[in-house]
């Protein structure tokens, strides 16, 4: 189907076929899953009553499986202020999550950044700096949504286990320049925006999820999407996809539309 859009008195086209799936699958009862802190992974069993379970393989007429996951710590997930405030806004209140304007950007992250962090930085420390941001993005359009390719982009992303290998993390700064230019939802393919362990801080979060006057947005990061590399850099529409959970986050699954 093709589509006409019409953003800030320009008309994009797309095709909404051509629309790709930047999220990792979720796999059951497989150890098959980028691991963060939980080093478990998504389990179903099926629906039981009495001797009956509801399982087609075990000769049920339907399958009824139930589900347990940890959605921060195995895969791709959208979150809120929620998952850092109380009261504030939940996944089930955030609104206009299709055909977001959106760049997508590939990051080379920097070793040694200057740029500051609320917590300390260890040597080998790999940081998204704003000064790397403010020469990737353009500031002027398509700035509602940041999409965030880290380089090296190995497939291997989609089974990491974070807890030995720790992910590269965005500068005080850097959130900071994302707000200053008006982004709403970044997407990344780290399993957080703030390091492995700043202390339980999640300083990054709290200036992302936090207006001026210290009250909570309608923001949203989504991470652990993995981005393939035939998607280059560049102008995007993105839905995100989520279910409506009355939670801080729920499994995701954006799509993103090339823009020509
Ligand atoms: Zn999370």
């Amino acid at each position: 189907m093709k589509m006409t859009i019409r953003y800030n008195s320009t008309t994009y086209n797309i095709d909404s076929n051509t629309g790709i799936d930047i999220s990792i699958p979720v796999n059951f009862n497989e150890n098959l899953n980028p691991k963060f802190y939980d080093t478990s992974y998504p389990q179903r069993q099926y629906y039981k009553e009495g001797n009956r379970e509801y399982n087609i393989k075990k000769g049920a007429g339907c399958n009824v499986p139930m589900i347990t996951m940890n959605i921060h710590c195995s895969g791709t997930h959208t979150e809120t202020a929620n998952h850092i405030i109380n009261d504030a806004p939940m996944i089930s209140d955030i609104d206009n999550l299709n055909f977001i304007p959106s760049q997508l950007i590939s990051v080379n992250p920097e070793i040694n950044s200057n740029e500051k962090y609320h917590a300390d930085s260890d040597n080998e420390d790999r940081v998204i700096t704003k000064n790397q941001l403010e020469k990737l993005i353009n500031p002027n359009t398509f700035t509602e949504s940041i999409i965030i390719r880290t380089n090296p982009n190995d497939i291997d992303k989609k089974i990491k286990n974070y807890n030995s290998h720790h992910h590269p993390y965005l500068s005080n700064e850097a959130i900071e320049y994302l707000k200053e230019i008006k982004v709403k939802h970044i997407v990344i393919d780290t399993p957080s925006i703030d390091k492995y362990n700043d202390g339980g801080k999640l300083g990054n979060h709290k200036i992302f999820f936090t207006n001026n006057d210290n009250s909570t947005n309608h923001n949203t990061v989504t991470e652990l999407v993995f981005i393939p590399n035939e998607c280059i850099d560049g102008k995007y529409f993105l839905c995100i996809g989520v279910p409506n959970f009355k939670l801080d986050a729920a499994p995701s699954k954006p799509i993103i539309y090339k823009v020509n």
